[in-house]
């Protein structure tokens, strides 16, 4: 073990679980942005959805209306028919066929009013949804926008931690640096781990004397027995 590589060591960890972090955040803006697009979208679909509502209210009203003025003409009609009615039983038809429909414009009425009210709750449903879809639109617009940018700082920042890179390796031993790179490809995480209560620090198993009194006196590298994590002793 060598102390001045250990700390280079230390430092390209550093700058290498850095790239990582960076890598793992680029990565994941696409699907944050896709995410925020799939809102937007579902917000608009509901909103559709509620305008389609309120229109199906609107035109069932009108049906309804329409029938109402075919009932009430029905009547007329009844009456000047009435009129000229020859007999009494003739005459008390159209007073029964009168009252029927006289009937059918109350139960009518009864269902405008059913859809008179609905009418409210639909439009008032619409007023939220395009609510919640403005909201939706406006996160698209600027979310979008600083996930962008956030991208652009973590590829300028990623290339500046990474240009000196090459020189830090440099300063380790080729046999070190490659195993190293190995252990951290594996475990995407920190591979070079100081011991903590005679334990490793990566794995957190108790450590071997053995392998304690090879950290201890730093004179060669030393590996936890159980992960393969590089051990180093910080007098901590
Ligand atoms: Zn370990």
């Amino acid at each position: 073990m060598n102390v001045p590589q250990l700390k280079s060591l230390l430092k390209l960890q550093k700058n290498d679980l850095t790239l990582i972090q960076l890598k793992k955040e680029a990565q994941s803006v696409p699907e944050r942005q896709a995410q925020i697009k799939k809102n937007a979208q579902s917000a608009r679909d509901q909103a559709t959805a509620a305008q389609d509502a309120v229109k199906a209210c609107e035109s069932a009203i009108k049906q309804i209306e329409l029938e109402v003025e075919t009932a009430k003409e029905q009547i007329n009609k009844y009456k000047t028919q009435q009129m000229q009615a020859r007999t009494n039983e003739e005459y008390k038809a159209f007073e029964k066929e009168i009252a029927n429909a006289g009937e059918k414009i109350g139960e009518l009425e009864d269902k405008e009013l059913l859809e008179m009210t609905r009418l409210d709750e639909v439009k008032a449903d619409l007023v939220k949804a395009r609510e919640v879809e403005a909201a939706a639109e406006a996160q698209v617009a600027t979310e979008i926008q600083e996930l962008e940018e956030r991208l652009n700082v973590i590829r300028s920042t990623f290339a500046e931690v990474k240009e000196g890179r090459e020189d830090l390796v440099a300063e380790i031993d080729k046999e070190i640096s490659d195993r190293y790179m190995q252990l951290l490809n594996k475990k995407q995480d920190a591979v070079v781990v100081p011991i903590r209560q005679d334990s490793c620090n990566g794995c957190h198993m108790k450590l071997t004397p053995q392998t304690l009194h090879d950290a201890h006196s730093q004179q060669k590298w030393t590996n936890c027995n159980f992960c393969g994590r590089y051990l180093y002793d910080d007098g901590e």
